[in-house]
């Protein structure tokens, strides 16, 4: 069966493949680039790790593990074979062996058993861990400090960090990983803090490295990413993690063909390079912390689906509450909890990997959790096989933003009442999650787009590219995306949105500036108090708010000088007035000309820039009027309906994709208390709902089943739309429709 399902997604996806134009063409670095989809990791949908700890062999219950493989039609596995501890009899010397091991194979044992209930495998390795012996012995392998000392491991003082640019990556592992891959039938290794988790490194050979490929000494912190030393050890650190990638797939690929090496984590790596080697990729966001939206695993999905869109891509959820510095790595968390985290990154297309810490199993509550989430899956599994997502909005992911970066630091003048609240993490990912958050509000399909795959076949699909304050665009970006509105597209931009180039530095206008119909003035006020938005309706981005003459503005702004003067704006500036005290808070400044928006035609597209932060003031205040203007602007924007619309109560997380012959739309019910602050612990069900499909050209429906309540489905037609009751939704219902 998954040698059908696989040879359906390899064809399936060869149109997606085409898509990727250049970035699938680049040069492969690797003996196995392989054209994408040919190999076996389209087969496994679910996936569960078992990591060991070194006292697991002899103590934990092989059978237990091997019952709920089976029962839980699992198709993958990732076993604990080596690097910091060998679970097996390695020969390679300084691979230190689990004390508990013996004379046994603990995952050897396991691998054997999996294959032979036809169960792809992965050999987990860590290589960022040492011992004293080894130290001793190869005193180079170690991360140092800048005084030259070795980095002691933080969480146990018995070991050391490895150094990730030296012998260890590059003579130690590659044997570590020939041994694996030569002596076991594993289908890939999996690598788990590939990268090492040592922060900067001042060993000898980094200090050389660096200094050869860049001319200069490390810097002592990374924290000054606009200084040139800094870049450059950001650029080299990614140049050694490429060139790690090649060898170890070399190394993994050479002894076995079909076999590949996937890390589990790729930061700011260029999706254009991880694809020479890594033929799937396996997210590790594992849970949610109790101050996560309830949608974070769908984001991570989209997130990961944006980097290779024509590969399959998995989730990593543990059953544990592991998302918090104190880790806990042996509890359990609330079943609810793990099933919405688990269902929200299904929707979005992750294949589920569960992992389980320690292979001897304490606490066994998560199991009927995952294994009915599982078993529903494995019943449902050929409407989860997807090969396209019909969304088409998309939203832009910028990593180069989220690196190089810096907004300006508000000054608290101390005239607040409460002090500044104003959230300061990471430098758009607060405009990220307020746009994400109203269009899930808003029920809007939508996908991410990667900032270096912007060919037009791979973002023509869209209607709409939101960027949230997507400060860092390179000319070549601008470009793209000037391109795409003239040929159709739509964006809707806020705040900062390109106003540096590629490295953070600020640019003099905006990249975009012939886009938004305005230039740059200058100046970025970084803490607006109590200034407000006059409506200046009707028009398209006013609509459910022309019965009132202002609202709230943002907290940031932009200043512009608008291209045309004669403008009329939907929303213009009410300044910042006093707020304090009660006797001065007027203005006699009631209504401005000064535009808070620009929303016009360019070429065949349109285009929706607000100069303030309104999708970062959206994510700290939440105000309904704040979501009527996203959810106006991607509105207008997209000049069309969804594809997939949604009426009927409650927070759900939508999603809409095709499959080989059907179509599925996805309806996560996140509507909960605990849906912005704290774990899910009860399912509480919302209804009724209808859903409105546009059903791909030239197809109708065969059958319209729902699969929560596992039953068919009542729906109507309306011209290429199907019109679907939904009664209720407990926590996730899928409409799949067979096309005919
Ligand atoms: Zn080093």
């Amino acid at each position: 069966m998954i040698g059908n399902d696989a040879e359906i997604d390899r064809r399936s996806v060869i149109g997606a493949a085409a898509m990727l134009g250049a970035a699938a063409a680049l040069p492969g670095g690797a003996a196995n680039a392989q054209s994408p989809g040919s190999g076996w990791e389209w087969g496994p949908m679910r996936w569960v790790q078992i990591c060991a700890t070194e006292d697991d062999p002899g103590r934990y219950d092989k059978q237990f593990w091997l019952d709920f493989l089976q029962r839980t039609r699992t198709q993958g596995v990732c076993l604990s074979a080596g690097g910091v501890t060998a679970f097996y009899p390695t020969q390679v010397p300084f691979h230190y062996r689990s004390p508990f091991l013996a004379d046994g194979d603990m995952f050897g044992e396991l691998v054997h058993a999996c294959k032979a209930m036809d169960i792809r495998v992965l050999a987990r390795v860590d290589p960022h861990a040492m011992r004293a012996d080894a130290l001793a012995a190869h005193p180079e392998w170690v991360a140092r400090d800048a005084a030259g000392r070795p980095k002691r491991h933080p969480a146990d003082p018995e070991l050391y960090l490895t150094c990730p640019n030296g012998a260890v990556t590059f003579e130690w592992m590659p044997q570590v990983l020939r041994e694996i891959v030569s002596r076991y039938p594993v289908d890939g290794v999996f690598g788990n803090r590939w990268a090492g988790s040592a922060g900067i490194c001042h060993c000898n050979v980094c200090r050389t490295k660096f200094q050869k490929a860049s001319g200069r000494a490390i810097p002592a912190t990374l924290k000054d990413v606009g200084d040139p030393a800094v870049r450059a050890y950001l650029v080299w650190d990614d140049e050694m993690r490429y060139e790690q990638l090649d060898l170890w797939a070399r190394t993994v690929t050479g002894v076995n063909p079909q076999a590949f090496f996937t890390p589990g984590t790729w930061g700011r790596l260029d999706p254009r390079r991880l694809r020479r080697t890594a033929r799937a990729l396996f997210a590790d966001r594992q849970a949610r912390s109790g101050n996560a939206p309830a949608w974070l695993n769908g984001r991570s999905a989209k997130e990961t689906a944006c980097l290779m869109p024509d590969r399959p891509v998995s989730g990593i959820f543990a059953v544990g509450e592991t998302a918090t510095p104190y880790r806990f790595m042996d509890s359990v968390q609330a079943p609810t909890e793990i099933r919405a985290y688990l269902h929200d990154g299904l929707a979005h297309g992750f294949r589920p990997w569960m992992t389980k810490f320690k292979a001897e199993v304490f606490d066994k509550r998560w199991v009927p959790a995952v294994a009915d989430s599982y078993a529903w899956h494995a019943r449902h599994e050929k409407y989860f096989r997807n090969i396209d997502n019909l969304s088409r909005v998309a939203m832009l992911h910028s990593a180069q933003t989220n690196t190089y970066y810096v907004p300006e630091v508000p000054r608290d003048n101390g005239a607040g009442g409460p002090q500044d609240a104003q959230s300061l993490r990471g430098g758009s990912d607060d405009a990220t999650n307020g746009f994400y958050q109203a269009l899930v509000e808003a029920r809007v399909p939508f996908a991410f787009v990667d900032e270096r795959l912007l060919d037009p076949a791979a973002i023509d699909r869209y209607r709409v590219i939101v960027l949230p304050n997507i400060a860092a665009l390179s000319d070549a970006q601008c470009a793209a995306l000037r391109g795409y509105v003239r040929r159709g597209g739509a964006i809707v931009a806020t705040h900062e949105t390109a106003l540096c180039d590629e490295w953070g530095n600020r640019r003099a206008n905006f990249g975009l500036a012939d886009l938004f119909g305005c230039d740059y003035a200058g100046r970025v006020d970084q803490r607006v108090a109590n200034s407000y938005l006059s409506v200046r309706g009707p028009h398209p981005l006013t609509a459910g708010l022309d019965d009132t003459p202002r609202i709230m503005a943002g907290t940031k702004q932009v200043h512009v000088r608008p291209h045309d003067p004669r403008m009329r704006a939907a929303f213009t500036s009410v300044p910042s007035y006093p707020d304090l005290p009660m006797e001065k808070v007027y203005t006699a400044t009631r209504r401005t000309d000064v535009p808070m928006v620009f929303a016009r035609t360019v070429g065949k597209g349109r285009v929706v820039y607000f100069p303030f932060d309104l999708d970062r003031t959206f994510w700290e205040n939440s105000t309904g009027d704040h979501l009527t203007v996203l959810r106006n602007a991607v509105a207008w924007a997209a000049n069309a309906p969804e594809p997939m619309t949604v009426s009927g109560p409650g927070l759900l997380d939508v999603a809409y994709w095709r499959q080989q012959g059907s179509v599925a739309a996805h309806l996560v019910n996140l509507t909960n208390p605990m849906a912005m602050r704290g774990y899910m612990r009860e399912v509480i069900p919302a209804g009724p709902y209808q859903i409105s499909l546009q059903l791909p050209p030239g197809t109708r429906p065969a059958a319209v089943r729902l699969l929560e309540t596992e039953r068919d489905a009542v729906y109507r037609r309306e011209g290429d739309r199907l019109i679907v009751e939904v009664p209720q939704i407990k926590l996730h219902e899928v409409v799949a429709v067979d096309l005919a």
